[in-house]
């Protein structure tokens, strides 16, 4: 992965071996194509990333309209050049194709990274404005329809403004909310505030984001300086040519006063493209569990964990943040608080070293957790500190402890303080003297933050949870391990940045507030999303001790059909039956097809089928997903379709030993039977021709 940059004709062309985006200077040098190779492979765009400044009026039917991408003589500079950071400074004049140019001049500097675009445009008057604009767009996006879904946080605004009680507004983390982009006249989101992300995508085949950057007074008080006034965030599907389309329009002045337009005005935003391989989903890590017993008062033993790596699990994730204790451990006796070094007392030190040691004996890989909105007072820095980087809302400047049973995970903390330095510096720490293969990060999400010790407005934590992530990645190289849970707040960039993201931890949570496993098409869209990194899903909380079997098993064998992971140390004996029958593979190697693909026939709507092909070996998974009880069944499979041409090969199912099938032409056709939410996997395996003979 590297940004390659090149120029033909008037077109500016920046490639990092997933996408390509073009700019092109005939029109105002906006990014006006991004092809995801691997992805439709088309251009998304069906108009250039354009900012207007314009006069809407609900009476003339022609309105003023300044815009970028009307400047047919753009220039542009290279501004810096590597392989892992391209910037590209463009210059263009907002013109009306009717009345000229309205005297604003717009100095855009493209940021590439491999795994995101950070865009600051700076929009400078270059003479005395008339008084008549009343709307102003940075950055808006009109794509394909086939991105017809769409992902949203709602502005920190609206958050704080809510009275509901719960985790993601009590703590001003707006929750993802999700949805169709309807063919409707109506917004399917809409918000009057600048939002925390928009994001609209082709479910499992690509997609494209786009958000503000921490400095909120620039989106909010930018263009009015002396008071609140209304910004329009929203994701519409237009027509003539139908489309999706993303609107960030800090200013929506319709009913009021037009803007006083002098000097200068900043804004700066993200754009996210998916780094999409040619295989899909990398499945190369899927299964997660841990070392620490905390039920049986103990680290888990050297057959425990030899057993777990010959089962398939591959990353051990050391999370132990809570001081909720247990028999020998009661509460607040043993937990590594966060920010805290050593974690331990000598003796948990050395379990600690010993079992990482273990893990790596058997082929593992051992990541530690962190957190990066809170800090625990146990840490040593935290005295000093706290107030300096405390992330504060409401009125109040107090600290937000968050208690639970045996003391608190801790005191949340603002990534656009000192803390990310410290955060950083303690990682490394962590990492390099423990000897961990890389990150496991809780909540990779942006939150609102007044306090004023940081910037001189309110702001949110993105910028510095995003260089994070991307710190990290350089500092574990390739082969390192990241994990992040990001349930609350998805992010391309993240994902182009990491191995695993845990998602669906709210299944029973805000705001569905429903129990129980839920209906195979009703998992979240995040489960497919851009196609990028792989999804653990962390959905105990549908699974509360002394839930009925069935939910847990129709749990598992629905994240079977749709290659999904399940992160819950305490439902490992159920997930170990998944992970067990992919066990000792290369899941690089292997691209997958879900059910709904239907590469995998069968003639019971009741059962299911997904499967991993790579060129030697199809694993089929089939999984009655919808009955109680045992269902028959037939399925067949065309080999042709999953890219095999003529061969022999061996089928051999998960419940048998021998004999194996052996089977010459293309179409296979197999009776079966499943019993209730039981899954089963069947392996076809290309015989070489050395084995003919
Ligand atoms: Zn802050």
């Amino acid at each position: 992965m590297s940004l390659q940059l090149s120029q033909k004709g008037k077109q500016i062309i920046i490639n990092n071996g997933f996408w390509e985006v073009i700019h092109d200077l005939r029109k105002g040098g906006c990014i006006c194509s991004i092809r995801i190779f691997n992805g439709s492979g088309k251009n998304i765009l069906v108009s250039p990333i354009a900012s207007y400044f314009s006069q809407y009026s609900e009476i003339d039917w022609v309105y003023p309209d300044f815009r970028d991408e009307k400047d047919r003589d753009a220039k542009a500079e290279i501004l810096k050049k590597s392989s892992d950071r391209i910037d590209l400074q463009v210059k263009a004049k907002l013109i009306d194709i009717n009345l000229g140019p309205l005297g604003i001049e717009v100095e855009t500097i493209y940021e590439y990274h491999n795994a995101y675009i950070k865009v600051h445009r700076i929009f400078r008057c270059r003479k005395k404005i008339p008084d008549i604009i009343n709307v102003v767009g940075i950055g808006s996006i009109e794509t394909i329809p086939e991105l017809d879904y769409w992902c949203a946080r709602n502005s920190s605004r609206r958050e704080i403004n809510e009275t509901a009680r719960e985790y993601a507004t009590f703590v001003h983390m707006p929750i993802a909310r999700w949805g169709r982009v309807e063919s409707s006249n109506y917004p399917s989101y809409i918000e009057f505030h600048p939002s925390h992300y928009l994001c609209v995508f082709n479910r499992g085949v690509e997609g494209i984001e786009t958000f503000p950057n921490s400095n909120l007074k620039e989106w909010e008080r930018g263009l009015v300086p002396d008071g609140d006034r209304c910004a329009r965030f929203a994701i519409y599907k237009k027509f003539n040519p139908t489309r999706t389309v993303i609107i960030c329009e800090p200013h929506f002045g319709l009913w009021v006063k037009p803007l006083k337009l002098k000097g200068e005005y900043r804004f700066t935003s993200y754009l996210g493209i998916p780094n999409v391989s040619p295989k899909g989903v990398n499945k190369k890590y899927m299964w997660i569990n841990g070392v620490l017993r905390i039920n049986k008062n103990r680290w888990a033993s050297e057959d425990e964990i030899k057993e777990m790596a010959k089962s398939g699990v591959q990353i051990i994730i050391h999370h132990h943040d809570s001081p909720y204790g247990h028999g020998l451990w009661p509460d607040g006796s043993f937990f590594w608080p966060d920010g805290k070094y050593p974690p331990y007392e000598p003796v948990e030190m050395k379990n600690l070293e010993r079992s990482i040691h273990l893990v790596h004996k058997y082929g593992m890989k051992i990541i530690p957790y962190f957190n990066p909105f809170e800090l625990h007072p146990f840490a040593e820095v935290f005295k000093k500190n706290i107030y300096n980087w405390a992330r504060m809302f409401g009125k109040k400047r107090k600290l937000f402890h968050n208690y639970t049973k045996g003391g608190e995970y801790g005191v949340a903390v603002c990534m656009q303080s000192g803390f990310a330095d410290f955060l950083k510096s303690y990682i490394k720490k962590v990492i390099t003297t423990l000897g961990f293969d890389g990150a496991y990060f809780d909540g990779i999400s942006s939150a609102y933050c007044n306090n004023l010790r940081h910037a001189d407005w309110e702001h949110t934590t993105v910028d510095g949870m995003i260089e994070l992530v991307e710190y990290t990645r350089e500092l574990v190289g390739k082969e390192g391990i990241i994990v992040t849970h990001q349930t609350a707040s998805p992010y391309i960039c993240v994902e182009n940045l990491v191995d695993i993201c845990v998602i669906m931890e709210d299944v029973s949570g805000y705001p569905s507030f429903q129990k129980g496993t839920p209906e195979l098409d009703c998992f979240t869209p995040y489960c497919d999303f851009v196609n990028v990194a792989h999804k653990a899903i962390c959905a105990y909380t549908a699974l509360r001790p002394g839930c009925p079997e069935d939910e847990i098993k129709k749990m598992m064998v629905r994240c079977a059909v749709k290659g999904l992971s399940f992160y819950s140390n305490q439902h490992y004996p159920y997930w170990r039956e998944i992970s067990l029958r992919l066990a000792g593979r290369d899941m690089s190697e292997y691209k997958f097809e879900d059910y709904r693909k239907n590469l995998v026939v069968i003639d019971n709507p009741k059962v299911k089928g997904a499967l991993y092909k790579s060129t030697d070996e199809i694993i089929v998974v089939l999984g009655n997903t919808e009955s109680p009880k045992e269902e028959h069944f037939s399925w067949s499979i065309d080999l042709n379709k999953c890219g095999w041409k003529e061969a022999k090969i061996n089928i051999v199912s998960d419940k048998q030993r021998t004999p194996q099938l052996e089977i010459y032409n293309n179409t296979i056709n197999i009776s079966d039977s499943l019993n209730g939410y039981e899954f089963k996997f069947y392996y076809l395996k290309k015989l070489h021709d050395k084995k003919l003979i």
